[in-house]
């Protein structure tokens, strides 16, 4: 093929990708700063997790460890994410993926463990306006559940600098043995919306597999909103559509977000955008609420940041 001819077809493939997406702006609410490609015992790159075991897990895309945040730039490029909330416990490197696109990225605190959080530090950075979420809270990964009255200082934080709170409260989750399920019913988290009435929170996966729970929780709680993130890409097709609809029969449409829960494969960012386009149940404007809309109505965006990002 003739070079000019190649070139041809590149730039009509890149203007209707760029068409596609031009208008229709991406909030991802639930990204990690990784910087370190996960080994296994052979230092080989952890393939793509996914649930239930056994099951096909592809190949990591991001092979070193410079891959990806790269690929995470790329994929938020391709499909329009205008902005990206990123959190991890190390908030250095939270900062730095910050870094990569100032304007994009806002930073979270997260912690897995009671240990790892610092209500002296996470004060201080919110003084200095460097965090806008209180989270990822992981602690169920430690065995701890969200009404924990250790975990009080963190909601004060987050109701008095009136920035969200994301937590991981599911019935799902990696890492070891102290991992407790029972910490991951989201009806626990009704204690502490009692004593912060005013906290903004999402919770992550919608706190799959607890659809009663949840819907009963957000029925009484305006300010609880979820993320659809890992379940989106890690578990089957049909679990993943099953779930989304029942949340979509429940009437909370105007309250899912998506996100990605980027981790060490960035490439997760496109997939679980792709499965909820091809959700066939939902209208092109469910999918707008849930891929814009929705957050940027609990981030409380400004109306002209959200005119910028319709004209992106
Ligand atoms: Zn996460």
């Amino acid at each position: 093929m003739k070079n000019t001819t190649l070139l041809l077809i590149l730039s009509l493939i890149v203007n209707s990708l760029f068409s596609q997406s031009k208008g229709k702006p991406i909030i991802d609410m639930h990204q990690h700063a990784r910087f370190k490609v996960w080994l296994d015992g052979d230092g080989n790159p952890y393939p793509r997790m996914c649930f239930p075991v056994p099951c096909k897990s592809e190949p990591a895309k991001a092979t070193e460890d410079e891959d990806i945040l790269r690929i995470a730039l790329e994929e938020m490029e391709k499909y329009n994410i205008v902005k990206a909330v990123v959190s991890d416990e190390n908030l250095d490197d939270v900062y730095r993926w910050k870094a990569s696109a100032p304007e994009k990225f806002i930073a979270g605190c997260g912690f897995f463990s009671i240990q790892a959080a610092d209500s002296i530090i996470f004060r201080q950075e919110l003084e200095k306006g460097k965090i806008g979420v209180m989270g990822e809270i992981g602690v169920q990964y430690d065995g701890m559940a969200p009404n924990n009255k250790e975990l009080e200082p963190y909601f004060s934080l987050a109701e008095e600098f009136d920035v969200p709170v994301l937590i991981h409260c599911e019935g799902i989750g990696g890492g070891d043995h102290r991992f407790n399920l029972l910490a991951g019913n989201p009806l626990l988290i009704q204690e502490v919306l009692v004593r912060h009435p005013t906290m903004r929170i999402y919770i992550e996966n919608a706190a799959w597999p607890f659809l009663e729970e949840v819907t009963s929780l957000m029925y009484r709680y305006p300010n609880v909103y979820v993320d659809f993130s890992t379940i989106v890409w890690l578990a089957p097709e049909e679990t993943v559509y099953k779930y989304l609809k029942g949340l979509m029969d429940n009437g909370l449409g105007k309250r899912i977000m998506y996100g990605s829960d980027q981790m060490e494969w960035p490439e997760s960012i496109g997939i679980g955008i792709e499965r909820i386009l091809k959700a066939d149940f939902l209208s092109e404007e469910q999918k707008r609420d849930i891929f814009y809309n929705n957050a940027a109505r609990f981030l409380r965006l400004s109306d002209e940041e959200i005119k910028r990002h319709r004209e992106e």
